[in-house]
C-alpha cells in the first residue's frame, strides 16, 4: 500500500524512509521552489533591480519591455521602465486573486524563485509583512548614493526596520545588494564603508555572518545582475558573484516531507458527488490517496478519495505542493478556510490561547491588555484578543527588557498571549516553522507579526 497512514504502522523510521524515497522517485528531476522577498528603503531601487533581473532572465518578453520603454520615454521617465515590469505584474495579479504583495517568478538553473516583491511605497510595511511571513530568503537592497544609504540606515529609515522584521519572522539567509554603485563611480571605498556598517548591524539583528552576502550592483545599468562584472572600475576590485549567483547560492529550505502531515485549507467547494473538495497547501509531510486524516479543530476523521495537483490526479503529494483533495461524508461545519488537515497519529494542537513573540508596527493607539485584533494564520482570519502582555523584549538579542509592560507602542518587540473565541489549529514556530507565524491586523492594517512560542 502507498498509504502513509498504513506506512506509519510499519515503523516511524521505515515510514519516513518510504516517504523520502517516494518523493525522490517522483520529483527528483524537478527544480526546487524558493520564496524570496525584496526589502529595503523606499527608492533604494528594488523595483528597478527586480524588473531588470526578470528581463535579463527572459521572464519579460521583448514586446512588453519595448512597450514600457516607449511609454516611459513619452513621459520622460525612462529610468522607470524596469520598475514598471513589476507594477504590471502587480496589477495583473490584482485582477485575479487579491494579493498585497505582487508575485513574479524567476527560473534559475536549479530553482524556481517566487518573488514576493514589496512595492517601494512609504506605507509598505503592512504589505511587506504578509510577504515576509511566506519568505524563505530575503534580498536587502541599499542605495550606495552618498547620503542615501545613510538616510535609509538611520533611525526611521526602512533598512533597519525591514531587516529586523524579516529576521523576526524567521528568515535567516540574506543577500545584501549594494545598489546604484554607478552613482559613486563604482567606488570600492564606498562599498566597503557600507558593508562594514551593515555587517555589525546585521549581526546584532541576529543574522549569522555565513548566511549574509554583499554584492555590488546597478539595477539601472544591469551591471553584475546576471553576468560577471564588465565595468573596469568595478572589475578592478570585484570578481565575486553576480545577483543571479547570489540567488542560485541560497540554500533550499528542506521540504519538510518527513514530518507529520499538515495541510492548510485555503478554499472549500462542493465537489462532484458527495463530500467536499478542499484546496490548500501541504505544509509538511506526505498525503496519499485513501489516507485517513483529521480535519480542523473538530478533528473529524475523513478519508482521501481523490487527490489532484494542477488538475492532474495524483497518488501522493508532498510538503510544498498546492493541491485539491476530496473528502467524502465530511460535516461541512467542521471544515473552514484556514483550518489545518493533519495526521491522525500526530494531530495538530488545537487551542484558544497561545503565546507569541511579536514585533509591533503602525499602531495608532498602543496595544494594551484586552486589545482586539484579527489574527491571520496561513489562510485563517479569526477575531482574537491580546489577553496578556508578558514582557517587552530586546528586538535583536531577545532579552527581557521589562516584565508585564502596560502597553506596546510602535517598533516594540514583546511576548504576548492571544486568545481566540473559537478553537484554532496552530503550532509552535520551533516545531513547525510553516505553521508558527502569525500576523495581527486591525481595520485592514497589519499592526504586528511574529512567531508562536507557547501553546496553552
Ligand atoms: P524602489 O522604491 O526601491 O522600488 O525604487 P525604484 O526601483 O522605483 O527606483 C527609485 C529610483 O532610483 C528610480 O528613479 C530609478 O530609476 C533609480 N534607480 C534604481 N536603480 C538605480 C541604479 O542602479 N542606479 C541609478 N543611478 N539609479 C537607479
Amino acid at each position: 500500500s502507498r498509504s502513509s497512514a498504513s506506512l506509519f504502522k510499519v515503523s516511524k523510521e521505515q515510514a519516513l524512509r518510504n516517504a523520502r524515497q517516494l518523493y525522490e522517485k517522483e520529483r527528483a528531476d524537478q527544480k526546487s521552489h524558493i520564496h524570496m522577498i525584496v526589502i529595503g528603503h523606499v527608492d533604494a531601487g528594488k523595483s528597478t533591480l527586480m524588473g531588470h533581473l526578470l528581463y535579463d532572465t527572459g521572464n519579460v518578453s521583448q514586446r512588453v519591455m519595448h512597450k514600457h520603454e516607449q511609454e516611459s520615454k513619452k513621459l520622460g521617465k525612462q529610468s522607470f521602465m524596469y520598475a514598471w515590469v513589476l507594477d504590471e505584474t502587480g496589477e495583473e495579479r490584482a485582477r485575479g486573486i487579491t494579493m498585497d504583495v505582487g508575485q513574479s517568478r524567476i527560473e534559475t538553473k536549479t530553482k524556481i524563485v517566487t518573488l514576493l516583491d514589496a512595492p517601494g511605497h512609504k506605507d509598505f510595511i503592512p504589505n511587506m509583512i504578509s510577504g515576509a511571513t511566506q519568505a524563505d530568503v530575503a534580498l536587502l537592497v541599499v542605495d550606495a548614493t552618498r547620503g542615501e544609504f545613510e538616510s535609509g540606515f538611520e533611525l526611521g529609515g526602512q533598512t533597519r526596520e525591514h531587516a529586523i522584521l524579516v529576521r523576526s519572522l524567521g528568515v535567516n539567509q540574506l543577500g545584501v545588494i549594494i545598489n546604484k554603485l554607478d552613482t559613486v563611480g563604482w567606488s570600492q571605498e564606498r562599498f566597503t564603508e557600507i558593508v562594514t556598517k551593515l555587517k555589525s548591524f546585521l549581526k546584532q539583528a541576529g543574522f549569522k555572518e555565513s548566511d549574509v552576502s554583499f554584492t555590488p550592483c546597478s539595477g539601472l545599468t544591469g551591471e553584475n545582475l546576471t553576468k560577471n562584472a564588465q565595468e573596469s572600475a568595478l572589475t578592478s576590485w570585484y570578481s565575486g558573484p553576480h545577483l543571479l549567483d547570489v540567488i542560485e547560492n541560497f540554500k533550499i529550505p528542506e521540504r519538510a516531507i518527513d514530518r507529520p502531515l499538515r495541510m492548510s485549507v485555503s478554499d472549500i467547494y462542493k465537489g462532484t458527488g458527495s463530500g467536499f473538495c478542499i484546496s490548500g497547501r501541504v505544509e509538511t509531510g506526505v498525503l496519499c490517496l485513501n489516507d485517513k486524516v483529521l480535519v480542523g479543530a473538530s478533528r473529524e476523521q475523513a478519508q482521501v478519495k481523490s487527490l489532484t495537483m494542477n488538475e492532474f490526479p495524483q497518488t501522493s503529494v508532498f510538503a510544498g505542493d498546492q493541491v485539491s483533495v476530496t473528502l467524502p461524508a465530511l460535516d461541512i461545519n467542521n471544515v473552514t478556510v484556514g483550518c489545518i488537515i493533519s495526521d491522525p497519529q500526530t494531530p495538530i494542537p488545537v487551542t484558544t490561547r497561545f503565546q507569541a513573540r511579536i514585533i509591533v508596527f503602525n499602531v495608532k493607539v498602543p496595544i494594551t491588555m484586552g486589545f482586539p485584533v484579527l489574527l491571520h494564520h496561513q489562510s485563517l482570519i479569526e477575531p482574537a484578543v491580546v489577553c496578556k502582555l508578558t514582557a517587552l523584549i530586546h528586538k535583536s538579542t531577545g532579552e527581557v527588557v521589562k516584565k508585564k509592560p502596560r502597553c506596546l507602542g510602535n517598533n516594540s518587540c514583546a511576548l504576548v498571549e492571544l486568545e481566540t473565541s473559537r478553537p484554532i489549529c496552530i503550532e509552535r514556530y520551533a516545531d513547525f516553522k510553516e505553521l508558527g507565524r502569525v500576523m495581527l491586523r486591525v481595520a485592514g492594517v497589519t499592526i504586528a507579526a511574529g512567531m508562536v512560542t507557547k501553546i496553552r
